[in-house]
């Protein structure tokens, strides 16, 4: 019989270790203890998971290669970042994960990106293993000169531990097209061969339609699942998303066309509030502002009356029946999550990986709150890397309507899963229901493999 009181001894008990084992990897304790604290109850319940010890296994990287990037800057300057990839598990197919390029990035936050990337992987169906990169460099403020320099100083070590069936890069913070073109041409140009080793390609040279917006999209649709299954939802919501980037503006471009308001967008400054919902040509004008100008959200308000900007805070405070936080980790925190439920919210769906508090989680999850995890909702980026894979290898494009059908399809899947796994009576605990889906599945590929 499993207790609460022994489930959460146990979960301690874990924990402890695994802080002794990474000393300072704040981020990756987090991201581990979601994931034991949801999957503990279950796997109590199952001696053949605990006898191989798949817990400590899991956790713990298959590699972590770590790398020099030396680069020069437009004026001659020598510069010098620190790189890496963390290869974390394969077993459900070849490493699969995105490079993230920001100041803040350090092993701990890999690590709990790739960690998270192993069970999120392994929800869409597509046979993906767990990996993430990147690097602390900030592209923020450089020439296109100098953020082309740094990506072929980066893929110049990379391209030795990755390949289209060892390890699949892609995109994530701070890497767009724009870098994915610099790191796949250096890769060519290194190997002199053209293979589907990077996904987030632009469509002239084997890139996916969909790509560009699958994360935000999926986002969405992962959201509509979860209110249609409550016989709600998202038409004429108000929806507070937050972060402009590849995820935010095109979670808030469908959010929009299911006729739901969007009201809050922000960035690393502030948010803007659009009290009466952003209509199509200002959404096109932040896309503009973003993808092509790399200007500040600020902007936004500069130029729309209606709209908004609060310098340095972040768009929780605003009434809201449905949260998107899409922009980092730990983005929303106990305090947001309680103003938040103040004002009414009924559904949170995260674009971003890990961007709440373990304590913002908990407080929606005493007052049942519908929240969706990322490894769920925001699955639907990797899954159409899966799906551009899928399109190199057979050497063929699919149509938008083709590509999005089966983005729709995935994401209704994720939530079948969840729902398996985190039924309650009158509510669905998607946390748990994510959680033990992803896991449950590379639990059982690592007991049929023997032990590695
Ligand atoms: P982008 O670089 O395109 O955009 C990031 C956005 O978040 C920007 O608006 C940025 O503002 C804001 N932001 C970043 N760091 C901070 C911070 N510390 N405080 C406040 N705002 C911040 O990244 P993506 O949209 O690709 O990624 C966003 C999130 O979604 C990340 O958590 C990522 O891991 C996750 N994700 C992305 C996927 C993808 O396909 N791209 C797939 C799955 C998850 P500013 O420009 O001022 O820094």
């Amino acid at each position: 019989m499993v207790t609460k009181t022994t489930h959460r001894k146990e979960v301690d008990q874990f924990m402890v270790g695994l802080r002794k084992r990474n000393p300072y990897e704040t981020e990756f304790h987090q991201a581990v203890e979601e994931v034991v604290e949801a999957v503990m109850p279950w796997y109590l319940q199952h001696e053949e998971y605990r006898n191989e010890r798949i817990l400590e296994r899991v956790t713990e990287p298959d590699r972590i290669v770590s790398f020099r990037i030396t680069w020069e800057t437009d004026t001659s300057d020598i510069e010098v970042n620190r790189g890496w990839r963390v290869q974390f598990n394969h077993v459900l197919g070849p490493y699969k994960g995105g490079l993230r390029f920001h100041p803040t990035v350090n092993q701990s936050v890999l690590k709990f990106l790739g960690f998270e990337q192993i069970f999120k992987n392994s929800l869409t169906g597509l046979p993906m293993g767990g990996a993430k990169g990147g690097s602390n460099f900030d592209p923020k403020g450089k020439s296109d000169r100098e953020v082309m320099r740094f990506c072929q100083s980066f893929m110049s070590e990379l391209h030795r531990h990755i390949g289209e069936d060892i390890d699949i890069p892609a995109g994530d913070i701070g890497v767009g097209s724009r870098e994915i073109s610099y790191l796949f041409a250096q890769y060519m140009r290194m190997r002199n061969r053209w293979a589907g080793v990077i996904t987030g390609k632009s469509l002239a040279y084997g890139g996916s339609e969909v790509r560009r917006e699958a994360t935000g999209y999926g986002c969405v649709y992962f959201c509509e699942n979860m209110l249609n299954h409550f016989g709600d939802s998202l038409r004429n919501k108000n929806v507070a998303i937050s972060g402009s980037g590849n995820v935010a503006i095109y979670a808030a471009e469908k959010a929009l066309q299911m006729g739901a308001r969007v009201i809050t967008l922000s960035d690393s400054g502030g948010f803007v509030h659009i009290k009466n919902g952003i209509n199509e040509d200002q959404l096109k004008f932040v896309q503009d502002l973003k993808e092509r100008r790399r200007g500040r959200i600020s902007e936004f308000a500069d130029k729309y009356r209606g709209v908004d900007f609060h310098a340095n805070l972040r768009p929780w405070d605003v009434s809201c029946q449905v949260a998107m936080p899409c922009a980092t980790q730990n983005e929303l925190d106990a305090k947001d999550a309680k103003s938040l439920i103040g004002n009414g919210v009924i559904a949170v769906s995260e674009g971003a990986n890990m961007p709440l508090t373990v304590e913002a989680v908990h407080m929606f999850a005493d007052r049942k709150v519908l929240h969706a995890p990322g490894k769920a909702s925001n699955a639907g980026g990797v899954a159409v890397s899966g799906l551009e894979q899928s399109q190199n290898s057979i050497r063929f494009s699919w149509s938008r309507e083709e590509v999005d059908r089966r983005l729709r399809t995935i994401m209704a899947e994720i939530h079948q899963q969840c729902i398996l796994h985190g039924a309650e009576i009158g509510h669905v605990d998607y946390v748990t229901g994510a959680n033990v889906a992803g896991f449950k599945k590379v639990a059982d590929t690592m007991i049929a493999y023997g032990v590695l």
